[in-house]
């Protein structure tokens, strides 16, 4: 779906920022730095990252960061990395950070090979590509010395991918409330802006009984038995379609034996919505009929004898904005200037769920290059005219935070104490 650029200011920033000589040196630098950019990439996914067990690529990530005119270079005690490129006034605070970590185990071949000018290996794209973006931008700041009004911080977080649950980025925005802006960079084609996040919540449930001999015990409660009255209830929910809101039990397990009566059984749970607010509808009624499942199984026979605990094992929080909000209509009109279509695929989840539930204006941007295979080892990423992602991306952000002399941040400071 294309989005329309309807905000004019943003857009006359735009046409400044791109007729600008020092801007325009930046995104020519951009052009010609795909190259050096694209091999980072492959020397970046052939360096093992799995969900919380991103140390060895952290510690060359940052190494690279250094002298890229980063100010305050810190990895923090979760293991993002991270500098500031410093403003030169009063601005607004903008992060653009990519995620270290990948879904593939550490003993996964990851060297990657190219063949026909197309580069293969599990983690090329997502998001080796992202990471590389991080410090083609950072070279194209230092080389057109191009000065900002407020303070970036560029870097990468860990734990984005499944069980990590975001807990990188909420670190980071723990230890950063003042932020007014978030850029995550994920693959995507140029032009791509995702601005809704799908919040999810996950639950791991386990019912407990006595259990005993099917026919000797028969009068007991089971544990299996209870989960299936929940499960029966779950099925039945009504759910928003918009706010696209859904679930599913995905994994059953539990009983010993055909002939007995099943002392344990379990469930994992996976909630989803754009809207938080039908999120935590969702999951407390979720949460009551599970309940209700070991309180149905026990008044048939007249037992307190199953017990059901229900333990949230992911939290990626929701959030939604309009198409009007000015981080979206920038990157838009970045695109809109550059002669790319800006388009969007509909919410995703990423670190910006995270900045996003909490109140900053925050997007997701495509970093360029024709991509497959992501999270499968058959990952591809075809370089081709990939600089467009790093070039929108450049306007991008320079419009948000402000071009010193000539224009005005577009993002506003939030109101918050400081
Ligand atoms: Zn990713």
């Amino acid at each position: 779906m294309k989005i329309p650029v309807t905000n004019q200011d943003v857009l006359e920033v735009m046409s400044l920022l791109v007729s600008d000589p020092q801007v325009a040196s930046a995104l020519r630098f951009l052009e010609g730095d795909n190259e050096n950019t694209v091999r980072q990439q492959m020397e970046i996914a052939a360096i093992p990252a799995p969900t919380f067990g991103e140390e060895k690529r952290g510690e060359f990530y940052l190494s690279r960061l250094g002298g890229l005119g980063l100010d305050q270079l810190t990895r923090d005690a979760v293991g993002n990395v991270y500098g500031i490129w410093r403003g030169t006034g009063q601005g607004p605070t903008l992060a653009v950070f990519a995620h270290l970590d990948t879904v593939f185990p550490v003993d996964t071949l990851l060297a990657p090979q190219i063949v026909d000018g197309k580069i293969h290996g599990p983690g090329i794209a997502d998001n080796s590509r992202g990471l590389a973006t991080v410090l083609t931008l950072l070279r194209a700041f230092s080389h057109a010395e191009l000065a900002a009004t407020g303070d970036i911080i560029f870097g990468a977080t860990v734990c984005e991918e499944g069980l990590g649950d975001l807990r990188g980025v909420k670190a980071f925005c723990q230890d950063f409330p003042e932020l007014d802006g978030f850029i995550a960079l994920e693959p995507g084609l140029h032009g791509l802006v995702t601005y809704e996040c799908t919040g999810s919540t996950r639950y791991r449930v386990k019912y407990n009984g006595p259990g005993g001999h099917s026919f000797n015990d028969f009068g007991q409660p089971s544990a299996v038995h209870a989960l299936g009255r929940s499960i029966a209830q779950i099925a039945d929910l009504q759910v928003p379609s918009d706010p696209k809101t859904t679930f599913t039990v995905g994994v059953v397990q539990g009983g010993r034996s055909v002939n007995s009566l099943a002392a344990e059984a379990e469930m994992l749970v996976d909630l989803r919505s754009t809207s938080a607010q039908s999120l935590s509808e969702l999951e407390a009624e979720v949460v009551r009929l599970v309940q209700k499942g070991a309180e149905d199984e026990n008044g048939r026979w007249e037992t307190d004898g199953v017990t059901v605990t229900a333990e949230r094992v992911g939290n990626r929080p929701a959030g939604r904005q309009s198409v009007d909000q000015v981080i979206v209509q920038t990157a838009a009109a970045a695109g809109k200037v550059l002669g790319i279509t800006p388009f969007t695929q509909g919410p995703k989840g990423t670190d910006a769920n995270v900045p996003l539930s909490l109140g900053v204006p925050s997007v997701t941007l495509g970093c360029a290059g024709a991509f497959g295979g992501v999270h499968s080892l058959q990952e591809w990423f075809d370089p081709h005219n990939a600089f467009f992602g790093p070039q929108q991306i450049l306007l991008t952000i320079l419009g948000l935070v402000g071009y010193a002399g000539h224009s005005k941040p577009l993002l506003k400071e939030r109101m918050i104490d400081r």
